[in-house]
């Protein structure tokens, strides 16, 4: 058993400087909105780390200069979101079904130029549902993406 009581509002609060820093490279603005007390959660915290920051980086990644990055935090009695928000080059209709697969990277001309192996989010899924969650994504092209990912929350 690696499941561990852990704190997502503390969690999220520790990755924040980290990407501040990061999107201030690439002239992207990044805010966050995170509840003021701890929300918990069973987590292994590093498997969850290591998938909230899958999808950071790829906000940071597709978003050109002067884009805006968001992460949130939302919770109900049972079940807390994340989301990250980013207002990048967005993702074709066609591929949105595809993107959690391993190896699926949307084409040749935009990618070839970021790099990446089209790993991260076949990981980030395998990640929440290994916490019995959901990761779903909403994307207009152009425009931007929005990756949601839900948790059952621990009885607080
Ligand atoms: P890796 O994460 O393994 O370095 P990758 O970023 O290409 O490589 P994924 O993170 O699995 O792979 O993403 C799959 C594809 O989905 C990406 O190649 C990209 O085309 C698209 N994608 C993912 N996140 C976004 C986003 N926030 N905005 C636009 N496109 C995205
Ligand atoms: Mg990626």
């Amino acid at each position: 058993e690696f499941l561990q009581t852990v704190n997502l509002t503390k969690l999220l609060t520790d990755l924040a400087p980290n990407y501040q820093d990061l999107a201030k490279e690439k002239d992207l603005n990044f805010y966050t909105k995170l509840p003021g007390r701890p929300i918990l959660i069973r987590a292994e915290p590093e498997l969850l780390r290591q998938a909230i920051e899958n999808l950071l980086n790829n906000a940071i990644k597709y978003t050109n200069s002067g884009g805006t990055i968001g992460l949130k935090l939302i919770y109900e009695s049972r079940w807390v979101m994340i989301a990250v928000t980013d207002t990048g080059i967005g993702i074709p209709p066609e591929d949105l079904p595809h993107i959690f697969d391993r190896f699926y990277r949307v084409d040749q001309v935009r990618t070839r130029k970021t790099g990446g192996f089209g790993l991260g989010l076949a990981i980030v899924k395998q990640i929440i549902e290994a916490h019995q969650g959901y990761v779903r994504a909403t994307s207009t092209l152009g425009v931007g993406s929005t990756f949601t990912v839900e948790l059952p929350r621990l009885d607080s």
